[in-house]
């Protein structure tokens, strides 16, 4: 989609700074940190959020999603300590972008329950 900033970033039409790529995902630190580590993790593909990828092909993305997100977290030398992945969806989870996407977070102690 040529409106989504998500695509056009996937596309390279917008720079970031790419943590990792593959050929169906690219992971990027996002561009207001809420962490001393934030990355997003993207499918390629554009579908809206987890809600809309309930199908088989949204359930493979979302799999692969957070699989890569793990392996990104492990690059980011996260996985002894913890990290958070956060999926907002829709109005009330506070999407702001309405491409999906997992937040990475980590290199602090999180709190609960979120804002
Ligand atoms: P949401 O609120 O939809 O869950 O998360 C969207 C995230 O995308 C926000 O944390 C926001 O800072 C980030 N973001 C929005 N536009 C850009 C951009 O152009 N580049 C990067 N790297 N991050 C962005
Ligand atoms: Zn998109």
């Amino acid at each position: 989609m040529s409106d989504c900033v998500f695509c056009r970033i996937v596309a390279k039409e917008i720079p970031a700074k790419e943590v990792a790529r593959t050929r169906d995902l690219v992971a990027f630190h996002d561009l207001n940190p809420q962490a001393p580590i934030h990355v997003l993790i993207v499918p390629a593909q554009h579908l809206v959020n987890a809600a809309a990828a309930d199908s088989e092909a949204g359930e493979r993305v979302l799999g692969q999603a957070l699989r890569f997100a793990v392996q990104v977290a492990a690059q980011l030398g996260l996985s002894e300590g913890g990290f958070r992945l956060v999926l907002n969806n829709g109005p009330n989870g506070g999407q702001s972008v309405d491409h999906l996407h997992v937040h990475l977070l980590g290199g602090r102690r999180m709190t609960w329950p979120p804002g």
